[in-house]
């Protein structure tokens, strides 16, 4: 029998796996109006709060008057404006790297730069929490792909040691892991990369602009720049626009240019993009920059603790994503729901996007969320965490 669509989507609904879109009035600031009231936003990932920063807005339309609203073709036709030249140029400085290259998503870098670098032969190794679009330029790669228990040293360094003598070997982690807020270790990566002859790869998309001394992100954090062969990063997110970027030797930025499917046959990204973005990491290495961060790290660390203390599991949080764990995907909806009632704006996060079991609420923090708010909102949470039996 043919499978339907609508039997499909009854499905998903029978699973409490549907999803739907929920609009956001206005721009992504710490109160928006959603199904017509205002409520708190606690789940953007405009960290520093800069999506619609004045500074980035002029740069934005700036460049839409100078250079207008598109890039007219891919990278290696016409489309390499002076704008990608110089954000590169301001990323590779950012970044302590020889070169940077922009991508038009996080998505299209991972889901590119991976099979650019590995392919049959070869073979990756991937920590099972690695967001999707990881895992998708893994499969399209044709490389081995191996996926290794979450942040498990002993573990890689086994399957490293079986697979010793295979072609290319690359490791791939989040710095930041989206879902659960923890770190990747670094420090002990960066060994068994150097250990094994592997590349290493960091996906820093919840890292940049928020940790290390100056917001170069979880390498700067851990000191391990150097040992790191390739950074990736997003644009939309802390940076507040749009796309994303690779740090890295000019060598790999080379490679990239010439193989990375989604750099090459994509039209680049716009003006307007090009220029926020490099107007953000103007603003996130200055004085404006450092004091945001520091507020950042202040809420999520008082948010994180009130969470723990009225009994919240915030699965190893430490850092501005904090998780809180609800279980089956029922429940997580109910409380989308409820909170939503109440005025906050927290999305419940199910499977494939998180392991069955372990649904959760997926609080994000921004650098301008009001401390007495976030406080309110930790009440509310306990409220209704204790009507639907969590805590
Ligand atoms: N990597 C990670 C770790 C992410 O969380 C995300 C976005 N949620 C991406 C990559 C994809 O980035 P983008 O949204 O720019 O496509």
């Amino acid at each position: 029998m043919t499978r339907s669509i609508a039997g499909e989507l009854q499905q998903l609904r029978e699973q409490g796996l549907h999803r739907s879109l929920r609009t956001v009035a206005g721009s992504q600031g710490s109160r928006v109006v959603v199904e017509g009231r205002e409520v708190m936003l606690l789940c953007s990932n405009n960290y520093l709060g800069l999506a619609d920063h004045p500074a980035l807005k002029r740069a934005a339309v700036e460049a839409v008057e100078r250079y207008g609203t598109g890039s007219g073709a891919s990278r290696l036709v016409s489309g390499t404006m002076e704008l990608h030249a110089a954000l590169e140029e301001r990323l590779a400085r950012f970044k302590g790297t020889e070169a940077a290259l922009v991508f038009n998503s996080g998505y299209a870098a991972n889901s590119g730069i991976i099979p650019a670098l590995a392919g049959r032969g070869d073979v990756v190794f991937s920590d099972r929490l690695n967001h999707a679009s990881i895992v998708d330029g893994c499969l399209l790669s044709r490389a081995r792909f191996v996926r290794y228990p979450h942040n498990d040293m002993n573990a890689l360094e086994r399957l490293l040691a079986e697979h010793r003598g295979a072609g290319r070997m690359l490791i791939v982690t989040d710095g930041v892991f989206s879902m659960d807020g923890d770190l990747a270790p670094l420090p002990a990566l960066a060994a068994l990369k150097r250990q094994y002859g592997a590349l290493l790869m960091v996906d820093d998309a919840h890292g940049t602009g928020v940790l290390g001394e100056s917001g170069r992100g979880t390498a700067e954090q851990f000191g391990v720049t150097a040992d790191i062969d390739l950074q990736m990063g997003t644009l939309g997110k802390a940076l507040g626009g749009f796309g994303a970027y690779v740090a890295a030797s000019a060598e790999v930025v080379e490679l990239l240019v010439n193989r990375a499917r989604s750099f090459i046959f994509s039209t680049s990204l716009p003006p307007a993009v090009l220029a926020a973005a490099r107007a953000a990491l103007d603003l996130v290495d200055s004085p404006e920059g450092d004091a945001l961060r520091r507020r950042l790290a202040r809420s999520a660390a008082l948010f994180r603790d009130a969470l723990q203390g009225a009994g919240f599991d915030t699965m190893g949080s430490e850092t501005q994503i904090v998780p809180a764990l609800v279980g089956e995907a029922e429940p997580v909806m109910a409380f989308t729901r409820r909170l939503l009632e109440e005025g906050y704006y927290v999305q419940g996060i199910r499977p494939p996007t998180v392991p069955a079991g372990t649904c959760r609420l997926r609080c994000t923090l921004m650098a301008t969320h009001d401390e007495s708010d976030l406080e309110r909102a930790v009440a509310a949470m306990t409220r209704i965490g204790k009507e639907l039996g969590i805590v």
